[in-house]
C-alpha cells in the first residue's frame, strides 16, 4: 500500500502539532503504525490522500450514523452556511433541535447545547454538584467521558490505549473527589453509594461501556443502580455520548427502559459537526444559568451549522424502520463474525450490542475493566494492520467499538468478513 503522502504530512504535522494529531489514538501509536490522512469519505468508505480505499468503521468514532456525507446532512450545512456562520444569538435551528431530542429521549425534559462531549459531561457534573451540594463524582473503572479533570481517573478510551494511569496536570484536590469502582460489579457499588462519609453528588456511567472495548452492562447492575441513586438522593447521569441515537432512537435508556436524571450526548447529536447536549429532569435542568446559579455558557453553543447537521440525521435516524434494519443488519454481520472466530485459531470474545461491538483478543469473557485489559492489544495491532492491508479500516486501538452505519451493504460487510478471515489465520 503507497502511503508516501501519508507519511510526508506527518512528519510536517509532527512539527507544528503534538504528537502530530489533535487527538492521541489517532496517532495509531497502540497499532504499531502512523496514521494516514484522510482526503474524503462517502457512505462507507473512507479514501486517504494517497487514494487508498478502506471500508469504514470508525465512522469518526461514533457519529457517523448514516456514513459519510449523507446528502440530507450536506445540504442542511450548505443551505445554513450561506446564511451566515455564527451570531452568538438565539436561532429558530437550536430550538426545532432541542425539540427533537427532548422527543426522542425518554428522560429529557430541557436540554442545553455544547460543542463536545467533554464539555456536556463536564457541565452536567457540575450541575449534579450544584443541585445537590455536594461533592463527590462516582465514576466506573474503563468508562471514559472525555478529557475533564475529574474523569482522567482509570479511565477509557485513549487513556488506557496509550497505558496513562491518570493525567499530570490534574490536581490532587479534583482526583480526591473522583471516585473510580469497577463496572458491573454490584456488591462494591451498593458499599461505595451507601457509605456516608462520601458526600456523592452524582454517579456518571456509560450504559454500555464503549471505551473500554464495547462492554456490556448486566441489567442486575443497572437496576441496581437506578434504585440506590434514587433513594439516596444521588444524582444519576447517564453518558449516552456513544449509546444515544446509536442504540435507540432514545440511547440506552429507551433499550434498557431505565430513566437517569440526567444524560450526556454527542456525536451523532451533532451529524459529523461539533455538538454536544445535556439534558434531564426540568427541576434540575432549571439551575442553570440564567434561571439558576450553575454557570455554564458558549460563545459557539447552539451554532446554527450544527443545528442543521443535527437536525438533518436526526430526521433520517426517525425514520420508521431506521434502528429496525441497522440491527437486522448488525445482527447478520456479528452471526457471521462470531462464525470466522469460532473456527480461527486464534482465541477472541465479541462483546456486541445493536451495531457496536468489540472483537477482543482474549479467550475470557470480557465484562469490566480488568478482563478488558487481558485482551492481547499486540495481537489486535497486527490484527488492525492486516485489516488496513485488506481495505477495511479499523479503530486503532483494542479498546474502542467497531461501528455499523446505514451505509454499509451487504458487499462491505461480506469484504470485511473475507478480510476478517484471512487476517485470524495470519495471525495463528
Ligand atoms: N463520553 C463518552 C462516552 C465518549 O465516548 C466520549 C468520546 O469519545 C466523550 C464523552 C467525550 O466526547 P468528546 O470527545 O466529544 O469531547
Amino acid at each position: 500500500m503507497k502511503t508516501d503522502l501519508s507519511a510526508s504530512l506527518f512528519e510536517k504535522a509532527r512539527q507544528v502539532i503534538p504528537g502530530g494529531v489533535n487527538s492521541p489514538v489517532r496517532a495509531c501509536k497502540s497499532v504499531g503504525c502512523d496514521p494516514l490522512f484522510v482526503r474524503k469519505a462517502k457512505g462507507a468508505v473512507v479514501v486517504d490522500v494517497d487514494g487508498n480505499e478502506f471500508i469504514d468503521f470508525v465512522g469518526s468514532w461514533g457519529p457517523m450514523i448514516l456514513g459519510h456525507a449523507h446528502p440530507e446532512v450536506i445540504e442542511a450545512i450548505e443551505k445554513t452556511a450561506v446564511d451566515g456562520t455564527s451570531f452568538g444569538a438565539p436561532t429558530p435551528l437550536e430550538v426545532e433541535l432541542a425539540e427533537m431530542v427532548c422527543d426522542s429521549v425518554p428522560s429529557l425534559e430541557k436540554v442545553r447545547f455544547v460543542n463536545s462531549g467533554t464539555e456536556a459531561t463536564m457541565s452536567a457534573v457540575r450541575l449534579a454538584r450544584g443541585y445537590t451540594g455536594r461533592n463527590v463524582v462516582v465514576k466506573f473503572d474503563g468508562c471514559y467521558h472525555g478529557h475533564a479533570d475529574s474523569f482522567l481517573v482509570k479511565a477509557g478510551s485513549g487513556v488506557i490505549t496509550l497505558g496513562i494511569p491518570g493525567s499530570p496536570g490534574v490536581p490532587e484536590d479534583i482526583v480526591k473527589n473522583t471516585l473510580s469502582i469497577p463496572y458491573n460489579n454490584v456488591e462494591v457499588l451498593e458499599e461505595t453509594l451507601r457509605d456516608e462519609k462520601l458526600d456523592i453528588a452524582c454517579v456518571i456511567v456509560e450504559p454500555v461501556a464503549g471505551n473500554m472495548g464495547v462492554v456490556v452492562p448486566e441489567m442486575a447492575f443497572l437496576k441496581k443502580l437506578r434504585e440506590l441513586t434514587a433513594e439516596l438522593g444521588i444524582v444519576l447521569i447517564f453518558d449516552e455520548v456513544i449509546t444515544g441515537f446509536r442504540l435507540a432512537l432514545g440511547g440506552a435508556q429507551e433499550r434498557f427502559g431505565i430513566m437517569p436524571d440526567l444524560t450526556c450526548l454527542g456525536k451523532i447529536i451533532g451529524g459529523g459537526l461539533p455538538v454536544g447536549a445535556y439534558g434531564g429532569k426540568r427541576e434540575i435542568m432549571d439551575q442553570i444559568a440564567p434561571d439558576g446559579p450553575v454557570y455554564q455558557a458558549g460563545t459557539l453553543s447552539g451554532n446554527p451549522l450544527a443545528m442543521a447537521a443535527g437536525l438533518a440525521m436526526l430526521k433520517v435516524v426517525r425514520r420508521e424502520g431506521f434502528y429496525r434494519e441497522l440491527e437486522e443488519k448488525s445482527d447478520w454481520f456479528a452471526g457471521e463474525l462470531a462464525g470466522i472466530a469460532a473456527g480461527a485459531a486464534v482465541p477472541t470474545t465479541l462483546n456486541r450490542i445493536g451495531s457496536m461491538m468489540t472483537c477482543f483478543f482474549t479467550p475470557d469473557p470480557v465484562t469490566d475493566f480488568e478482563s478488558a485489559m487481558k485482551a492481547d492489544s499486540e495481537m489486535y495491532g497486527r490484527h488492525f494492520r492486516q485489516m488496513l492491508a485488506g481495505g477495511v479500516w479499523l479503530a486503532p486501538s483494542q479498546f474502542e467499538a467497531a461501528f455499523i452505519s446505514g451505509a454499509h451493504e451487504r458487499s462491505h460487510l461480506e469484504k470485511a468478513l473475507e478480510v476478517t478471515e484471512w487476517s485470524f489465520k495470519k495471525l495463528a
